[in-house]
């Protein structure tokens, strides 16, 4: 695909031979339905794919295309475009594995943010290192763990993240941030917060133990396990993908990024309270004052789960994720988020956050 920019000074036309430098990884008009699981048909301005952090720290550098907004993009397993992106998304591909250190109890691994997370799951449960295996073929790839630490059956990001790699964008350094550093919450770091739009995550470093203690506890996975006679960190990653394949809608074959909403946690006084006329309310205790709610449990009590509104709708299985039946746009299915938020508002009074991106 061939760029074009107006020419009238010589400071431009050195950006333009910048831009020819970078040609066959640049793209113009670009188009992302490939790029998100949602299957939104829209486009962005430019294009970018690196391989390697110096690629990145090269063109950041070199700025052939200085001065628009940019948006780094895993697998868009996580995001909604609601509208074609007037900037810039750039995209690692750099993937591989590679042993930081090793003792007899626990190995440090150092991971490409191009990797699928899936396959680095594998990786260690085919090795026997433990502190993966529970989150199991959850879509996307190494660099947005970190950003979003993500979470399932008991396990988040964060326990096993030892140290995150990332390109400042405004001054081209790379800088390292350690667990601590990262100020993990639930579905939630400083990349989502703070740092926003402001790193590019080039490699990820996980802590994993070769004494595996597995953990089971959560949901059906021991239900799962029950005639399974030496459970061991295959065996849990096998359970978690078959209690997801039943649960979860293939992005591959509908449209959608998991969970849309956050479970949201609120005061167990209020948790209480609500018990009074929803005895069968879904909450875990999470502090001394504090407990979550099953955002999918408040949105099946709304008449919700399985409901099909046009071209989009919720999954019959799991109310918590909104689908896409083929050419819904960013919009509708945003619109159906807004209507789902005050539904639950109006019957419980508790706000549901989104926990997918809205670009
Ligand atoms: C069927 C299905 C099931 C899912 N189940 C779960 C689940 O169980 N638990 C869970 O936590 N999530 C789940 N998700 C959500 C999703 O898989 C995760 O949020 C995943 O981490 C997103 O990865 P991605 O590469 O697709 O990121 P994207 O969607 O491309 O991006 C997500 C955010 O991270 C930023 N980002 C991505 N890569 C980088 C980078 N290298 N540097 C800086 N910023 C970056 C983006 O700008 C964006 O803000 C599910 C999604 C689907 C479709």
């Amino acid at each position: 695909m061939l760029i074009h920019i107006v020419i009238n000074s010589t400071f431009i036309n050195v950006q333009l031979y910048n831009l020819y430098r970078f040609m066959d990884k640049l793209f113009e008009n670009y188009c992302l339905k490939k790029h998100n699981t949602f299957g939104i048909d829209v486009n962005t301005k430019y294009y970018y794919e690196f391989s390697s952090t110096e690629e990145i720290v090269f063109f950041l550098r070199e700025n052939p295309v200085s001065n628009i907004k940019k948006l780094i993009l895993g697998a868009g397993s996580n995001i909604v475009f609601t509208k074609d992106f007037d900037g810039i998304v750039i995209r690692p591909r750099d993937r591989g594995v590679q042993i930081v250190e090793e003792t007899k109890e626990t190995i440090l691994l150092k991971v490409g943010a191009g990797e699928v997370w899936d396959n680095f799951v594998n990786y260690c449960c085919k090795r026997n290192y433990g502190g993966a295996e529970n989150l199991s073929l959850i879509p996307g790839m190494v660099g947005a763990t970190p950003v979003q630490n993500i979470g399932a059956y008991g396990v988040e990001a964060k326990d096993i993240i030892e140290e995150v790699e990332a390109v400042n964008i405004d001054t081209q350094e790379i800088e390292k941030f350690n667990n601590e550093d990262c100020k993990f919450e639930y579905r939630n770091s400083i990349f989502k917060k703070e740092l926003k739009g402001k790193y590019i995550v080039t490699y990820v470093t996980y802590k994993l133990s070769k004494t595996p203690i597995l953990n089971i506890n959560y949901g059906k996975v021991k239900d799962e396990l029950k005639n399974c006679i030496n459970i061991d960190v295959n065996s849990v990653r096998e359970a978690i993908i078959n209690i997801r394949n039943r649960k979860l809608p293939d992005p591959e074959k509908i449209g959608n990024a998991g969970s849309f909403f956050k479970n949201p946690i609120i005061d167990n006084n209020r948790t209480q309270e609500l018990k009074i006329d929803f005895s069968d309310i879904v909450s875990y205790k999470v502090s001394e004052t504090k407990d979550k709610i099953a955002a999918g449990w408040l949105i099946e009590q709304c008449g919700l789960k399985g409901k099909n509104f046009g071209k989009v709708g919720t999954y019959k299985d799991q109310a918590l994720v909104i689908v896409n039946y083929g050419d819904a746009t960013g919009n509708d299915i945003f619109n159906l988020a807004k209507d789902i938020q005050q539904t639950v508002y109006d019957k419980f009074g508790i706000i549901i956050d989104m926990e997918v991106n809205i670009v």
